[in-house]
């Protein structure tokens, strides 16, 4: 990916926190996902009294694309922090890896960490979530 492109995506995500519903932890999460369309679709983190039905950024940003029909993805930017101070990078949850097991090329999809434009790193989903059991374990057709 382009630094330019990197930079804006950083820059979306770090904007969805202003978005997050985080009423109990006051822990904000925004994700900036790129489809291979070009959009890019944003999420926050939603949390509920209830706790249980509470949902990640990441799978905020999934889930909007998948409901418009949009299913092929490149990339994923993740920020977080208590109060929206970006001190350490906000890594995906393990639901969320799973999420991405199901739309995304582990080998190619890219998932950025940031704490802002000029400090990130960017991790393959198969570094996130080795051995990830996803739908071509369910093929019969498989091909290796
Ligand atoms: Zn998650």
């Amino acid at each position: 990916m382009e630094k330019k492109q990197i930079e804006e995506m950083i820059d979306k995500a770090i904007n969805m926190m202003d978005y997050s519903y985080v009423p109990y932890s006051h822990f904000h999460v925004g994700a900036a996902l790129l489809a291979k369309n070009g959009t890019v679709y944003g999420g926050c983190n939603i949390e509920n009294a209830g706790y249980t039905p509470s949902n990640c950024a990441e799978r905020t940003a999934f889930f909007k694309a998948v409901s418009e029909g949009v299913l092929e993805f490149d990339a994923i930017c993740v920020v977080g922090g208590m109060n929206k101070e970006l001190k350490e990078y906000a890594a995906p949850c393990g639901v969320c890896r799973q999420v991405m097991m199901e739309f995304c090329d582990p080998e190619e999809f890219q998932i950025i960490l940031a704490t802002g434009k000029e400090q990130y790193e960017i991790f393959t989903l198969k570094e996130l979530l080795p051995l990830g059991f996803g739908p071509n374990n369910l093929k019969l057709d498989r091909r290796e």
